[in-house]
């Protein structure tokens, strides 16, 4: 805490800034497509194909020829059938057709898709609907009409969800290059604390903020993270600080940073040489955050431990940071309108906790949830995340647009 250079008490945008400048770069790795969501992209992708690759039949019918429609024909004898997956069964003359199912390519004398339900059967021929007009061209994804061969699929920066892993399998590799996800260990301290499944005496504390912290980390699909606990005491924590330090990119602690007589975690870090870049933040909840950078230059987060401060500062802090230095073309947050009107102490930042839910006239909306103190994790059940008040004004209207970060 010697450092002179350290800052204090700053506000929420500063402590982003300082953050940011102090976050290493972050490798660059092939991972499974199975390990891929929420993993951002740092090579190229390219189409390996046209897609779609052949022109697709897209409705399980026959295949014909619009010229012969126009030659006046109704009906037609079946050459063939054809399933997806299967090669082309050439018509030959206008007067055949092929029963073809969706997925399947186009025979390449073909150009009409007559869907099943508008013809019928008689012995090996089919006849057209009376008064039915087939439209030449119809029901055929023509190829390369979505991207062709070579093509670019997505921008280095963009993050792998749901749809993104679809549109990667046209790449046709079973691999991707993403930013590698640091590892991170999540170290609860306190004396109190004791997991799940195993006794727990009247004045012990079941450890919770490790759980939040893992959940909120993997639900951007950040599986390298590691729980850990330490007792309040500086040999212990000395020790086992130091071989996670020397084993793992971050270290994002939670407790042990306040005012307490066995808050040893500030001293333990700068006899570690991890040196202070900042020691509380304008914010409520939250107040204590402590960040540093060790000689590695990797980062270390002290987040303040009561339950939902340190949740809070995960998300508002430590993932808008390993996203930025992963190389994210976005951010999450983004500007939800209040469901109600919030009052605040104006000379603190408010993480309120809010549900979003859609208002009446369908518009989505912030709900806010105020916990009972900093304490009470049971009251976040069921929010979706918090917004930022910023620091300076004691009222924000219903209807105002404020920043919401999800959990
Ligand atoms: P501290 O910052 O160490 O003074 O802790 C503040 C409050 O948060 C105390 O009531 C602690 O028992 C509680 N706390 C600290 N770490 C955890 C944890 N991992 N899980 C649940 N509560 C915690
Ligand atoms: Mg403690």
């Amino acid at each position: 805490m010697t450092n002179p250079t350290h800052h204090f008490r700053i506000d929420v945008d500063e402590a982003v800034r300082l953050i940011a400048e102090n976050m290493p770069a972050y490798a660059t790795e092939a991972v499974p497509l199975e390990r891929a969501r929420g993993a951002i992209l740092r090579g190229p992708v390219v189409a390996e194909r046209d897609q779609p690759p052949f022109d697709r039949v897209t409705m399980d019918g026959i295949a014909i020829r619009a010229a012969a429609l126009t030659a006046g024909r109704r009906s037609f004898r079946v050459g063939g059938i054809q399933g997806a997956g299967e090669a082309a069964i050439p018509l030959g003359t206008e007067d055949v057709c092929v029963e073809i199912m969706t997925g399947a390519i186009l025979p390449e004398d073909a150009d009409t898709i007559v869907p099943v339900e508008r013809i019928e059967h008689d012995g090996d021929h089919v006849t057209l609907e009376p008064g039915y007009e087939p439209t030449p061209g119809q029901f055929i994804h023509r190829r390369g009409t979505d991207l062709a061969a070579g093509q670019p699929l997505f921008d280095v920066g963009t993050v792998i969800g749901a749809p993104e892993m679809a549109a990667l399998t046209i790449a046709g590799s079973p691999t991707v290059t993403v930013a590698r996800w640091p590892k991170i260990s999540v170290i609860s301290t306190g004396d109190e604390l004791v997991d799940v499944g195993t006794p727990v005496e009247l004045f012990q504390i079941r450890s919770s903020n490790d759980r939040a912290i893992m959940a909120s980390l993997e639900n951007r699909g950040c599986t390298t993270a590691t729980r850990a606990w330490l007792p309040d005491d500086p040999d212990a924590l000395r020790k086992a600080i130091r071989e996670m330090h020397d084993r793992d990119d971050m270290l994002v602690l939670s407790g042990g940073v306040s005012m307490g007589k066995y808050d040893y975690v500030p001293q333990i870090m700068e006899e570690l040489g991890v040196r202070l870049v900042f020691h509380k933040i304008l914010q409520k909840p939250g107040l204590p955050m402590w960040f540093g950078v060790s000689a590695q230059q990797k980062p270390v987060f002290a987040l303040p431990g009561n339950p939902v401060s340190s949740l809070v500062c995960l998300v508002r802090y430590v993932v808008p940071a390993i996203r930025t230095a992963l190389g994210a073309a976005t951010q999450e947050p983004h500007p939800v309108r209040l469901a109600e009107a919030v009052r605040f102490e104006p000379n603190l930042a408010c993480f309120m906790p809010v549900r979003l839910a859609a208002d009446a006239a369908g518009d989505l909306r912030a709900w806010p949830k105020a916990t009972n103190t900093s304490g009470d994790f049971v009251g976040l059940a069921g929010t979706d995340g918090f917004v930022e008040l910023p620091r300076g004004r004691d009222l924000f209207a219903a209807g105002e647009a404020v920043q919401f970060f999800r959990w």
